[in-house]
């Protein structure tokens, strides 16, 4: 199961990432307010590639070529549900700190979608890339990848470039760490206008967590012109639109109808939404069964209204 992530506002990953914060924040939603109250651990330790939790590169033929090319010049930290690989000339300051950010995301997903059960028993893995031409050359490994991508995900591993840019490698690194903590909750695989409405959504709100900030969702959902209509967001499940301009709309209409449904609805409710969409369950059963909308028309009502 591959996830092509094709984020637009994603640049690259920067050197620089903020010290997380312990998760005490209430998570802002309206409704039901869940306490997320863990802490995350920073429990980095190197581990040589014999050492290492490698039970999840088993069925993994990229993340098993990158070690096999390379295999003395790879390093790996492992953390609480993460591995980090990192070349060795790049030193781990970077690695370390993308494992913790992932940590936190863990822990932070986990807890607001109601204490789920992992089905993955073994730590994920992430691969970084602080070099454009290795990075480039890893992609024309992958031809189902576009050439442009700066990361994606693929079950549990992550691929993820460099940055330049501080602002955007946290918030690239925000909306990937989503959809691999996803990947540990949710079995199958989401539409693609629900496995980018929720990174999106996550991507906000949990990195303003990380960062010892609280958002408040009328702040984050001020106002958006010009949606999708939803008949047209539902139909976006494999492939994503040709036109950049729509999928910029596809990510922005994507993030607050998933922003809609968690705090305007049973908060709780979103963890079933997302399991029964990925077992391919018909958009407009899973919106009747879940939430209590007749049909996508009463939903677009709604919704409407929370887009002003
Ligand atoms: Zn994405």
């Amino acid at each position: 199961m591959k996830r092509v992530c094709q984020f637009l506002f994603c640049s690259t990953l920067a050197l620089v990432l903020p010290v997380p914060a312990a998760i005490t924040n209430s998570v802002p939603h309206k409704g039901n307010v869940l306490h997320v109250s863990a802490t995350p651990t920073n429990t980095w330790t190197e581990v040589s590639l014999a050492e290492m939790d490698a039970r999840a590169l088993k069925s993994n033929k990229a993340a098993n070529e990158l070690l096999e090319d390379d295999p003395d010049k790879w390093r790996q930290g492992q953390a609480q549900h993460y591995v980090v690989h990192f070349f060795a000339n790049e030193g781990d300051l970077f690695a370390r700190k993308v494992a913790a950010m992932a940590d936190f995301f863990y822990d932070y997903i986990s807890q607001d979608l109601g204490f789920v059960n992992d089905h993955f028993p073994f730590r994920s893995h992430i691969f970084t890339f602080r070099n454009e031409y290795r990075w480039k050359k890893f992609l024309k490994t992958q031809p189902t990848t576009e050439q442009w991508a700066y990361s994606y995900v693929s079950g549990a591993c992550m691929f993820l470039q460099q940055a330049k840019n501080t602002k955007d490698s946290t918030e690239t690194l925000a909306h990937e760490n989503t959809h691999l903590v996803v990947n540990h909750f949710i079995k199958g695989s989401l539409p693609v206008w629900l496995n980018e409405g929720t990174a999106e959504y996550y991507g906000e709100f949990g990195l303003s967590a990380f960062r010892g900030l609280t958002r408040h969702s009328g702040t984050v959902f001020r106002g958006l012109r010009d949606p999708l209509p939803l008949t047209r967001l539902f139909k976006i499940t494999d492939k994503y639109p040709e036109d950049r301009k729509e999928v910029d709309k596809l990510y922005k209409t994507a993030k607050y109808f998933a922003g809609f449904l968690m705090t305007k609805k049973p908060h709780e409710k979103f963890h079933d939404f997302l399991t029964a969409m990925a077992q391919d369950t018909d958009v407009t059963d899973a919106l009747r069964k879940h939430y209590g909308f007749d049909d996508i028309a009463a939903a677009q009502k709604e919704f409407t209204h929370f887009c002003r």
